[in-house]
């Protein structure tokens, strides 16, 4: 185990207020050595029924007012700050990220449960004018907001921490039950979670019934089959891939459904910007978390003028990143989570180069590096059809494709069946107005990159990436159902 790797965590699954085993275990690796860093139970199928069950007894039993819901998250950011670097050491050890990285998501972890303990107190309705109407002049008509009741939260393995609290804090915000289900290869992160939501409810005055949150572990397939066949749950909210988003949307009848996908994000360089900053932001926005970010830079669009200038920048950038060891204070990016994505990441860069595009910089991986490492790769002279422009890599690429006028970078950036992100760098207002109006994407960010995110900003794709908004008040207003009441006048 590589020296600086958390202590083996052996850890057991949340189900109904106990900690519970099952009968086959998984072990867990750290992706840059391949040791084991601990092991979790692969959830039977009962045992996700038992979860959800007894989620649906808790959200029944629970009558938490706002109030309290709000001491229950803010509570558990708490318990999560006081095991900031513990917990940052345990998202390293499994999912492979520099420690710096993971610091950052777990501070990102925090305020996220402190944005959705606020957002408990926030839970609006409206009140609905009936005069607007002839003949209605003297009713009167508000419309209150309701939890739906046992919410599935399923997530990714890049961002353990603050993606499953992305779910489970609006959704207990807005008064629901939830079953979590994180991603096989990282989930101990995810379990800590539900550690600080355990001990906040222990913490705080008032009666939080066993089972208000789950968390199993095991087989997507298992776990996703289990919930869709099961009636109590109301709503599923899964952050992951398309295939499986899709499968989900096609099986889940009635239920609610909010899913954040897969992206193929363009980034936008223009003539008129500051080239060398837009290339520190480009690489960083490609090789964060070794580019496994869902919004990450998967393509850059540059006006042909400033190409050259921009691939030296780039270039530049990338070779001074410090690949290594993710415990070592100096490392910017380490490896892939594992074999199957790093794979991934050596299968497209080798058919891409193969097809014609140039190696500026890095295109070295494995061996020396590390098993599942891949530098920080600038390829210029892509082309559309190429299969780093047309694919979701996932990894530290950054292709470059030029484009010759404002119509071409547009018809470029929709070129592809996501449209999670898109960055555009100018100083022309008139084209960043062109470029929020025209890009097919959930997001337009201007003068940064795709990656651009904080987490209150409503959040999700158009196109494959997605159905829903993301982001507390968002996922709030996902997680609960309008009731109308209305009073009418004899
Ligand atoms: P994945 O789809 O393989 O797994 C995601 C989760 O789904 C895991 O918990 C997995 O166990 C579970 N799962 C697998 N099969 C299932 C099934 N049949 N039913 C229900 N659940 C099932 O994704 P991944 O490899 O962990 O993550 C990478 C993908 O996630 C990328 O495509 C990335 O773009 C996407 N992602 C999107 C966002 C976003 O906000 N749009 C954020 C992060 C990651």
């Amino acid at each position: 185990m590589s020296q600086q790797a958390a202590t083996r965590l052996d850890k057991q699954m949340l189900i109904g207020g106990e900690w519970v085993d099952a009968d086959e275990r998984t072990d867990i690796v750290h992706p840059y050595d391949g040791e084991v860093v601990g092991s979790i139970p692969k959830a039977s199928e009962q045992q996700v029924v038992d979860a959800i069950d007894a989620a649906d007894e808790a959200f029944e039993a629970s009558d938490l007012s706002a109030y309290q819901r709000y001491e229950l998250l803010s509570e558990a950011a708490r318990q999560l700050e006081d095991r900031a670097d513990e917990v940052a050491r345990i998202l390293t050890s499994e999912q492979g990220k520099p420690l710096s990285e993971a610091k950052g998501e777990v501070d990102r972890g925090i305020q996220t449960l402190d944005l959705s303990a606020e957002q408990a107190k926030r839970m609006f309705g409206e009140y609905v004018p009936m005069d607007a109407q002839k003949g209605f002049a003297k009713d009167h008509c508000f419309t209150q907001r309701e939890p739906l009741g046992v919410v599935a939260a399923i997530t990714p393995f890049n961002f353990p921490l603050n993606l499953m609290a992305h779910k489970v804090g609006p959704a207990i915000a807005a008064g629901n039950a939830v079953v979590g289900k994180p991603a096989s290869n990282t989930p101990l992160t995810s379990i800590a979670l539900f550690e600080c939501l355990e001990a906040a409810a222990e913490e705080i005055d008032a009666d939080v019934p066993d089972g208000l949150f789950n968390v199993v572990t095991g087989s997507g397939s298992t776990v996703g089959d289990t919930i869709l066949g099961h009636d109590a749950v109301e709503a599923i909210s899964f952050t992951g891939s398309t295939g499986v988003g899709k499968h989900l949307a096609d099986n889940s009848g009635m239920k609610e459904m909010t899913l954040e996908l897969g992206g193929n994000d363009p980034t936008i360089v223009w003539e008129d910007t500051d080239i060398e900053q837009a290339a520190e932001q480009v690489v960083g926005g490609a090789c964060s978390n070794a580019g496994q970010v869902c919004n990450s830079v998967e393509r850059v669009l540059v006006h042909e003028n400033v190409e050259d200038e921009l691939v030296d920048a780039l270039v530049d950038a990338a070779e001074g990143l410090t690949v290594g060891d993710p415990f070592e204070d100096d490392t910017d990016m380490a490896s892939m989570v594992d074999d199957e994505q790093f794979e991934t990441v050596v299968d497209i860069f080798e058919d891409t180069v193969d097809a014609g595009a140039t190696v500026e910089s890095g295109g070295n991986y494995g061996g020396e590096l590390g098993e599942r490492v891949f530098e920080p790769t600038v390829l210029s002279g892509v082309t559309p059809e190429m299969r780093a422009a047309r694919e979701e890599t996932f990894g530290p690429l950054v292709p470059v494709i030029t484009v010759s006028d404002f119509d071409d970078a547009i018809e470029e950036a929709n070129n592809t069946e996501y449209g999670l992100e898109a960055g555009l760098f100018t100083q022309d207002i008139d084209r960043a107005k062109r470029a929020a109006d025209e890009i097919e994407a959930g997001g337009v960010n201007i003068n940064t990159v795709s990656g651009f995110r904080a987490d209150h900003m409503p959040y999700g794709g158009f196109k494959d990436s997605g159905v829903g908004k993301e982001g507390i008040k968002y996922a709030v207003e996902h997680f609960s159902k309008a009731k109308l009441v209305g009073f009418h006048d004899g």
